[in-house]
């Protein structure tokens, strides 16, 4: 059984995302109708148009651009976090219709890091295993014999979200008190919009980057205090 790696992939999104944008916000403020919304408008306008949007919170207008990834390498407790975002799509390896016999696994730092515990970790991870193809060879079908299987079993999630729920995702998730895991996972996300989208996503990132503030109170990091004009919420 392998150790699972992360790989995420951009696979599909918006055409043009930046400027569908910029023409969704500029029909809000134009007499003109469709044909003259998508003219005459300069890669610089674009930019200058959604970096105005953005700053005044008109957010509704990025939800025009939508961005779907590929993931996979991730955990069972990685992609239950995920799913908590409501204003996504998604779709998941089942576990019902693919059999997990060998089924790779997600390995923590901290127990990766000592040999000892890696050891006890990657031999439990055997003997499920092989209690999981026992079960089933006794008649047990994959819904049932999945009951065995551990959080750090790997999974594959097809997910899609527009640039606003991106966004409230980045926050949350690429805060240095997000797990870990889907830490890494959002920032490889945010490094890949801003690929595409440099303008849309040029100022993602965790609270206390965006809004200037930490919520995480007694929690808190501290990174907030080094971040001009940033406040921290908390008793
Ligand atoms: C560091 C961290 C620790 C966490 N710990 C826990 C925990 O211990 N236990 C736990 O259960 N969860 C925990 N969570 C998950 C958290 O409570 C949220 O479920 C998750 O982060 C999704 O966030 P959301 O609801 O803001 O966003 P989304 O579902 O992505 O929605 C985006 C935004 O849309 C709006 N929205 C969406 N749905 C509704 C609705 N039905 N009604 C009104 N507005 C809506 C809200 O403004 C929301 O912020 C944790 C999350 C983080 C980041």
């Amino acid at each position: 059984m392998p150790e699972a790696t992360l790989f995420v992939k951009l696979l599909y999104y918006t055409p043009e995302p930046e400027r569908a944008c910029a023409t969704a916000a500029r029909q809000s403020h134009s007499a003109v109708g469709v044909k003259e919304l998508t003219q005459k408008m300069s890669d610089e306008q674009v930019n200058a148009f959604l970096k105005k949007i953005i700053k005044l919170n008109h957010l509704s207008v990025i939800e025009h651009a939508s961005f779907t990834f590929g993931i996979e390498g991730v955990s069972r407790a990685l992609t239950h976090q995920l799913v908590r975002h409501r204003l996504a799509s998604y779709t998941q390896q089942s576990q019902r219709y693919v059999k997990a016999n060998d089924f790779s696994y997600v390995i923590p730092p901290s127990i990766k890091n000592n040999p000892a515990l890696e050891k006890k970790f990657v031999d439990e991870m055997n003997s499920v295993a092989k209690i999981y193809s026992e079960f089933l060879e006794a008649g047990v079908n994959a819904e049932d014999a999945r009951f065995l299987l551990p959080n750090a079993c790997e999974t594959k999630i097809v997910v899609t979200m527009n640039a606003r729920e991106l966004l409230h995702f980045f926050k949350e998730r690429s805060c240095v008190l997000a797990q870990w895991e889907i830490r890494g996972l959002a920032e490889e996300m945010l490094r890949q919009c801003r690929e595409i989208a440099p303008t849309l996503f040029a100022h993602a990132g965790p609270s206390c980057v965006v809004d200037k503030v930490c919520w995480q109170g007694k929690r808190s990091c501290g990174k907030w205090k080094a971040i001009e004009g940033a406040r921290w919420e908390g008793e």
